[in-house]
């Protein structure tokens, strides 16, 4: 394809796929391109370490949001705070309102390559009960809510419950290999309950008989392969956690607890809970989405029909689990196929195909934490499980480069953490 200027490269979403992206293509086109990213808030919010910060009695709002806006500008990336409204796949525009004061008016932007990363919607508000009963901890504002619970007197000593709502995944463009998931990202559940049955024996205020975990699927967290699982359980029923699978989906919570669409309920004081990730409403519907209306894509993260569209992160219908590491993987393919359309990269540099592996780091209390590393529920032979507190501090450590960085930490930031992970530990 042939450009009058600089081919313009627009990205929506400026958290974790969005902001990873945008800074590897420049970093891979060099200033040949104009790269633009519209997000409706100017900071990356630092989803993984909100439990830290919780538990540690600390609020997650003073250190988990990472501006965005001088990193882009140093990169020579325009930042438009906005929210986008609409995508017109065939004229190449996105509509979208500037949300710095209200009252702005609608406007387009054109593109030649646009990277759909603007993750999903945590759908708290399909919940009923939720609002007056739930709590969680995937935003700075609902975990702020949690610690002052927690730790200005609050809770009364009762039951907790920790788990999912029913995700809906797509299966339009799925490839054979990619396993259907119940629930979107479970490694949240199993790192809250952990860190709160530490905090409960800390605090003497019991421990973690006193925490149920639950899924909708047939086992927590399957997506880390068979094996860490059956040893997690292991160690967690030892530990006195008490366990509730095949739920199907939350129905409502209560005062007094919650009840699951499989008829059975569970007595809680606290109901902490990870909702379905539904697409943006606008999304539904476009010729690139599946039937859920995630973005389909092939293993270069580029929609088959509409091969100047990439997606990347928690937006894209490859992405499952939902998590940051693999979006982290997407951005590095997307910023090198647009570099090989451009002539900057070669083919055989360019089209290592995405092949996802879960990585989680989570946090357990008492400044121990655990780590997977597992490809077996995509048919690898991976499976590693550690815990320890070098994890807890490795995973402080990352987001510390996170930062310095300005969320694009170097290549070799976390092969390194990895390799450390395991043969150290
Ligand atoms: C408690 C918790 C712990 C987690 N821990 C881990 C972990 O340890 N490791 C891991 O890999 N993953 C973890 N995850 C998952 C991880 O947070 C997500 O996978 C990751 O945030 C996805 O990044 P993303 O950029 O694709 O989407 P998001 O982080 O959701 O970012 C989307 C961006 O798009 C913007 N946006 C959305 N809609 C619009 C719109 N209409 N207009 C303008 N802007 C818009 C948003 O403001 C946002 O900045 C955790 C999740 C939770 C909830």
């Amino acid at each position: 394809m042939q450009y009058s200027g600089k081919p313009r490269i627009l990205i929506l979403g400026g958290n974790f796929a969005g902001l990873t992206t945008a800074r590897f293509i420049r970093e891979q086109c060099g200033k040949d391109v104009n790269i633009t990213v519209i997000d409706r808030k100017p900071y990356l919010l630092f989803v993984p370490n909100i439990p830290i910060e919780v538990f540690a009695n600390r609020n997650p709002q003073n250190a988990l949001h990472m501006p965005i806006e001088h990193v882009l500008f140093d990169d020579g990336i325009d930042f438009i705070q906005a929210e986008v409204k609409a995508i017109d796949v065939e004229t190449s525009q996105v509509e979208y309102v500037s949300v710095e004061r209200p009252g702005s008016s609608l406007e387009h932007i054109e593109y030649d390559y646009l990277v759909v990363a603007l993750g999903a919607r945590l759908a708290y508000d399909k919940i009923e009960g939720f609002g007056e009963y739930g709590s969680t901890l995937s935003d700075t504002y609902y975990g702020n809510r949690l610690r002052r619970y927690l730790h200005e007197g609050g809770y009364k000593g009762g039951p907790i419950v920790i788990g999912s709502s029913r995700f809906h995944q797509g299966t339009k463009g799925k490839p054979d290999w990619l396993p259907n998931a119940l629930a979107a990202c479970e490694g949240p559940p199993l790192e809250i309950g952990l860190s709160l049955g530490a905090w409960l024996e800390d605090h003497k205020l019991g421990g973690p008989n006193k925490i149920t975990l639950f899924t909708p699927a047939p086992v927590i967290a399957e997506d880390a392969g068979e094996e860490i699982v059956a040893k997690f359980l292991e160690m967690a029923g030892n530990m006195g956690y008490n366990y509730v699978n095949k739920t199907e989906d939350i129905k409502r919570l209560t005062a007094d607890g919650i009840e699951f669409t499989n008829g059975k309920s569970l007595e809680a004081e606290i109901k902490i809970v990870l909702p379905d990730w539904q697409p943006h409403s606008f999304m539904k519907d476009l010729p690139i989405v599946d039937e859920e209306g995630f973005v389909i894509t092939d293993l270069t993260m580029r929609n088959p029909d509409y091969p100047r569209i990439f997606a990347a992160g928690d937006a894209a219908a490859l992405t499952v689990p939902k998590l940051g590491t693999l979006g982290d993987m997407q951005a590095r393919i997307v910023a090198l196929q647009i570099a090989k359309d451009l002539g900057k990269v070669s083919a055989e540099k360019a089209d290592e195909p995405f092949r996802p592996t879960v990585i989680c780091m989570g946090d357990m209390g008492r400044d121990k934490g655990f780590y997977i590393h597992s490809d077996v529920w995509y048919g690898g032979k991976t499976s590693i499980m550690k815990m320890g507190h070098m994890i807890f501090a490795l995973k402080l450590a990352f987001k510390e480069m996170y930062y310095r960085t300005g969320g694009k930490p170097s290549r070799w930031g976390l092969p390194l953490t990895e390799l450390l992970i395991e043969h150290l530990t």
